[in-house]
């Protein structure tokens, strides 16, 4: 009888005129939020950052001073930045990280809701044209401390042994200057890093198990088990995807409400904010943030010196370095070494061989809505957690050279409300009568390969931005082979939204994932850096993003961008005497340094089958 009586300790039992009283209301607000789970904020401070409760990192973080010459300045601290310098910092060398967008405190700047997380996103001026313009902003890039991977869906998937060798394969695109062996160690440090769950056996690609148990399917990740199986199409269920299925350390497990784009708030999906930079602190790096850098200043002697950025308030610096990495995203990247453009390099930067900007990629990413008549709940599971690559090759009976990829996407309100306009052109009424109907719809994406091609480029532009600094023009256009390739995928999706019992099906067309625009090659005639990211020009000067990719394949490409960073980041600390003394060039690959993982990921996760032959998973 007692526990059912009021209690002064716990509000929830209180009569209902008293729980309402606003007085009430209005104290408890302010005693829970000066007592926030976790600790109390404390707003940073120049030289002070303190990360928030789920970053926390005990201690004040480094200033480095502009006059001395930092060892390594890495230009954008986004998926490939973060990794890149937490490795540097921990390996003890001198590291600055430049972000033009904010540090974030994830607990005091984002929100679950979609309207409030747009500043998550790139979206200062960019020009786009070509025959296919890609829409930017909220699609792609992200700005603030953690890039792109703080609002990405954490879908990580590797890229496939054939995606290193599509050229020699399939007569199309590039071959990379290494093999997918080459990768491999970096694939499996990094999803312990995140880490990575999903099944025990991922039967595409390299076949692999994944060190972190599935997530449990939500409405949509059913859906897509549904149609797959009823047309005898594998799928893989509850990831491969960069999301806690149990809580580990510091952080929780997935509370499964779907605001995986906006920030995760909960802390449950990695972002390099969470996995990676709070570690890069404690070793010593110092993270600049609101810092844009604007051009990279080379010497008499064709090496570089540093850079000139612009801090929050527009004043302008000079950072010396050592050696400078670039990591400011497939279009900023590119852009960045454009308007640095100098005596010598006329037409940008690093840029003998006239590559630079061309050969950027975005993949397919047709959204295919379908109804049913029962109740999906799309957004209750992360969008991302269920998919199939079994139409990931080239397949010879089709009339298109490579694949595509199926997953779970599950867009929120406003997201599914553009998909619609788009896909049912409905607008007033009918906009409100399909959004009554939100809880009963499920989207599945398409993800296809598009290849490399010249003239899908970045350029810049007339136009200025906020310091005087020409903005990027992003040209793209689909070629024959894109074209079929995206319309048998299109297809596919949709026969499979069907199988799965949907009443109605409709499709948007969309692209996802930028990449491109400074491939990486063995011939500086034809590429912009070689086989670990150091310009062909520039010897002290490197690119360590999405841009260097010379294929995209058809898996999202976060985890290769992060992989990529970890190896670069062992043969900048391997090669370091000679990058910051000499022009000589070594391209001994370098050891990989698993010790350098953040502590407590490697080594750490379930033991998992790597090796089922794949007659036995079917
Ligand atoms: C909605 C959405 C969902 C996605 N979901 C997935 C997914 O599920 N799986 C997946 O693999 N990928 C996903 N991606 C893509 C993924 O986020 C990117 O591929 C990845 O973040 C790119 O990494 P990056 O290091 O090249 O660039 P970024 O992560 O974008 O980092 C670049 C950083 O550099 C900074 N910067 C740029 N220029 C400058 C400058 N001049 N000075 C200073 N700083 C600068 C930027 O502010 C930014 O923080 C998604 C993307 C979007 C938009
Ligand atoms: S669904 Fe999980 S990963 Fe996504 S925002 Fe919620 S807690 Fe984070």
């Amino acid at each position: 009888m007692n526990g059912l009586l009021p209690s002064k300790r716990c509000p929830i039992r209180m009569g209902r005129a008293r729980a309402n009283d606003p007085a009430i209301l209005a104290r408890q607000n302010r005693t829970t939020m000066r007592k926030p789970i976790g600790g109390i904020f404390k707003r940073p401070t120049d030289g002070r950052h303190r990360l928030g409760p789920m970053q926390r990192t005990d201690g004040t973080m480094r200033r480095f001073s502009e006059a001395g010459a930092v060892d390594f300045l890495v230009v954008g601290v986004g998926a490939a930045g973060g990794v890149l310098i937490q490795r540097l910092a921990r390996a003890g060398f001198k590291v600055v990280g430049m972000e033009a967008g904010p540090f974030w405190d994830s607990e005091r700047d984002w929100v679950s809701d979609e309207a409030g997380s747009r500043k998550l996103y790139w979206e200062d001026l960019r020009i786009i044209d070509g025959a296919n313009p890609l829409s930017l902003g909220a699609n792609n890039s992200g700005k603030g401390v953690g890039g792109g991977s703080v609002h990405w869906a954490g879908f990580a998937p590797r890229f496939h042994p054939s995606d290193f060798r599509v050229y020699s394969e399939d007569g199309v695109g590039a071959d990379w200057p290494f093999t997918y062996g080459d990768l491999k160690p970096y694939y499996e440090l990094l999803e312990l890093e995140m880490p990575v769950a999903g099944p025990a056996w991922f039967p595409w690609g390299d076949p692999h198990g994944y060190p972190f148990g599935p997530h449990p399917m939500g409405g949509v990740g059913n859906a897509l088990i549904r149609g797959c199986t009823k047309l005898g199409i594998e799928v893989s269920i509850g990831g491969p995807v960069a999301i806690l299925s149990g809580s580990r350390g510091d952080r929780p497990h997935c509370i499964y409400r779907g605001y995986c784009l906006q920030g995760c708030k909960v802390g449950a999906k990695a972002s390099t904010l969470i996995t990676h930079v709070p570690d890069a602190l404690k070793n010593g790096a110092e993270i600049r943030d609101r810092s844009m850098v604007g051009r990279i200043e080379l010497g008499k002697d064709r090496r570089v010196q540093g850079v000139l950025y612009y801090d929050r308030e527009g004043r302008e610096h000079f950072q010396k370095a050592k050696a400078v990495i670039l990591a400011g995203y497939a279009i900023e990247t590119p852009r960045l070494l454009m308007n640095s453009a100098c005596s010598g390099f006329e037409n940008g930067l690093a840029n003998s061989s006239g590559t630079l900007g061309r050969y950027l990629m975005a993949q397919a990413g047709n959204v295919i809505l379908g109804r049913f008549r029962e109740p999906v709940r799309m957004y209750k599971a992360p969008p991302a957690h269920a998919m199939t690559e079994e139409f990931y090759e080239t397949d010879r009976r089709r009339d298109f050279a490579r694949g595509f990829a199926i997953q779970t996407v599950a867009p929120l309100p406003i997201s599914f409300a553009k998909h619609m306009m788009g896909a049912k052109r409905v607008w007033g009424w009918g906009m409100r009568r399909v959004m009554m109907d939100y809880n009963h719809w499920a989207a599945f994406g398409l993800l296809g390969e598009i290849l490399p091609w010249d003239d899908n480029r970045v350029t810049i532009s007339q136009e200025k931005d906020q310091f005087g600094l020409p903005v990027a023009r992003v040209t793209f256009n689909l070629h024959e082979n894109d074209k079929k390739l995206i319309e048998f995928g299109k297809d596919k999706v949709v026969e499979i939204m069907f199988a799965a019992g949907a009443e109605e099906v409709v499709q948007e067309p969309r692209y996802a994932h930028l990449v491109g625009g400074a491939r990486m090659g063995r011939d500086p005639s034809s590429s912009v850096v070689d086989c670990f990211g150091r310009t062909h020009d520039v010897a002290n000067l490197f690119v360590c993003d999405g841009s260097v990719l010379p294929t995209q394949g058809s898996a999202n490409p976060g985890l290769t961008i992060q992989a990529l960073a970890a190896r670069t980041a062992d043969y900048l600390i391997s090669q370091a005497e000679q990058i910051f003394n000499s022009d000589r060039r070594t391209l001994a690959a370098p050891p990989i340094r698993r010790y350098l993982s953040p502590p407590g990921t490697h080594g750490r996760g379930v033991p998992r089958p790597g090796a089922i032959p794949r007659s036995l998973s079917r």
